[in-house]
């Protein structure tokens, strides 16, 4: 048996004692990875998955193991990030199967349109791509290669995006690739990534079919590979990748990469090779903004049917800080606990997934962290800028108006944004009795229901500090 049948195995056996959802949201992109000895390697897709699967399944996964293979005795577990790029494995069937199962059909390359790959998912589109600061170029770039797809491609060839994992690069390739789909269904379109691509190019060699390859490759209107930089050290197919981007530019057709780094900085990479990449435009996918991953966060909630309270998604906004991959987990994890417990998400609950998840980071609690400011003397510098006055007025005793509304809203602002106590308040605004503080807080709190001017300055200032 080959470590895929055993895998399939274990999935059945697994499959009495776990749910549909558990299986979706754990173990769809989990793979085994190796059989050595005693041992077996499981590789799965995130660390948080990883995570997962060593603290809460490895005994019951040993127990299925062990029923196909007596001998094995340890589980081991990594991480292989490229798996979440690559297609689910084979659900098992669950309990209460209602007809007999068929096998999906086996796949076939060639979709009814001219785009070529069955890696492309329809969940990828530039729609669904949330677009802020730090990818708009990227995305705006997707775009105007979709919409001119089939045309002879000037202005970005090839397009090149770069960026750590889980940034979007895949989701911008396949996104582009569905909308080219969309618009112009004639055009011939492949999307594949860097391995699929070697292992097509190893084999054409082995097999001496490689102008069969170079063939299949020059008729496509638009050609997207992610994540090139596992090209580094294949010299052969970097062959057969050169031989490719030439022919494509001769013909003008558009050329999209992604990688986890510019082409400068790949590594063992011939250089007629890496110096091509970068010939057209190169953007980075960079890590979003709060306010982009929150809009992330609410698009993913809703396509999974969760309503998540607003403090909730603040949360997860500020603690998902490498990997928006991170984003789906959780919401998943959420997502399977509503179902069992049908109580509604709390900080606290999900603070337990995080920890679940991640049990090396540290969490972020409440909101004050995500704020701008991270001490009284960034509120006086910001109110000192706002009002025009100067920060020693702020601290020191004047009682004209135009210094105690300004100061009493540096209160304001010390104790929700920040959540000093009075004494804390009163300590930093050079030694102040804390009932003088709870008294001007009061005030401007008050003033802000009625005097609308108030409320405004209020607003904007808490905007300024990235609140609100
Ligand atoms: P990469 O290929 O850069 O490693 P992916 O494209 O796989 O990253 O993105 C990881 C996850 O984050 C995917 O679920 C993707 O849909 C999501 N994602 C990343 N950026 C965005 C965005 N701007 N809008 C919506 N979803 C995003
Ligand atoms: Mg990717």
């Amino acid at each position: 048996m080959d470590k895929t049948q055993v895998w399939n195995q274990v999935l059945e056996n697994l499959s009495q004692k776990i749910s549909r959802m558990e299986f979706h949201t754990w173990f769809k992109k989990v793979h085994l990875k190796e059989i050595s000895g005693s041992a077996v390697l499981i590789s799965c897709p995130t660390e948080m998955n990883k995570n997962w699967l060593e603290n809460k399944y490895q005994t019951i996964l040993l127990n299925n193991v062990q029923k196909t293979l007596p001998e094995i005795d340890r589980i081991y577990f990594n991480v292989d990030l490229t798996l979440a790029d690559k297609p689910a494995v084979i659900a098992p069937a669950f309990a209460k199967p209602k007809a007999p199962r068929k096998l999906p059909k086996q796949p076939t390359e060639k979709h009814a349109s001219g785009l070529e790959s069955r890696l492309v998912q329809n969940k990828f589109t530039l729609d669904n791509f949330i677009v802020g600061e730090k990818n708009r170029l990227a995305h705006a770039a997707c775009l105007a290669v979709a919409q001119t797809a089939g045309q002879e491609a000037k202005a970005y060839n090839p397009l090149y995006l770069y960026g750590g994992v889980g940034l979007g690069k895949t989701h911008l390739l396949q996104g582009t690739a569905n909308a080219i789909r969309q618009q112009n269904p004639e055009a011939v379109v492949i999307y594949t990534t860097a391995e699929r691509f070697t292992n097509e190019a190893i084999k054409a060699i082995r097999e001496g079919k490689t102008e069969a390859l170079r063939k299949k490759y020059r008729r496509v209107d638009v050609l997207l590979i992610d994540d090139v930089q596992f090209f580094a050290g294949k010299e052969k197919t970097q062959v057969e990748v050169f031989n490719t981007f030439n022919d494509l530019r001769d013909l003008n057709k558009q050329m999209i990469f992604s990688a986890d780094r510019p082409p400068a900085q790949l590594e063992k990479m011939a250089d007629r090779l890496s110096s091509r990449f970068g010939w057209g435009l190169v953007v980075d996918v960079t890590m979003p903004s709060y306010e982009t991953k929150m809009a992330i966060i609410r698009a993913k909630a809703q396509a999974l049917g969760l309503i998540l309270p607003e403090d909730v998604q603040q949360f997860i906004a500020t603690n998902v800080r490498k990997n928006l991959r991170e984003v789906e987990n959780v919401l998943n994890m959420i997502h399977a606990e509503l179902e069992l417990s049908q109580v509604s998400p709390t900080i606290q609950s999900v603070g337990k997934i995080f920890r679940q998840l991640q049990p090396n980071e540290d969490l972020i609690t409440g909101r004050e962290h995500r704020s701008l400011a991270r001490n009284p003397d960034d509120i006086i510098t910001l109110i000192s800028d706002y009002f025009q006055i100067p920060a020693t007025d702020l601290i020191g005793t004047s009682r004209k108006q135009e210094i105690v509304f300004p100061r009493q809203i540096s209160w304001l602002l010390c104790k929700d944004v920040l959540k000093m106590s009075f004494e804390g308040i009163g300590e930093a605004f050079g030694g102040k009795n804390h009932t003088t503080i709870m008294h001007g807080v009061r005030k401007v709190k008050d003033l802000a229901r009625t005097d609308s001017a108030t409320a405004r300055h209020i607003h904007a200032l808490k905007k300024d500090l990235g609140v609100r």
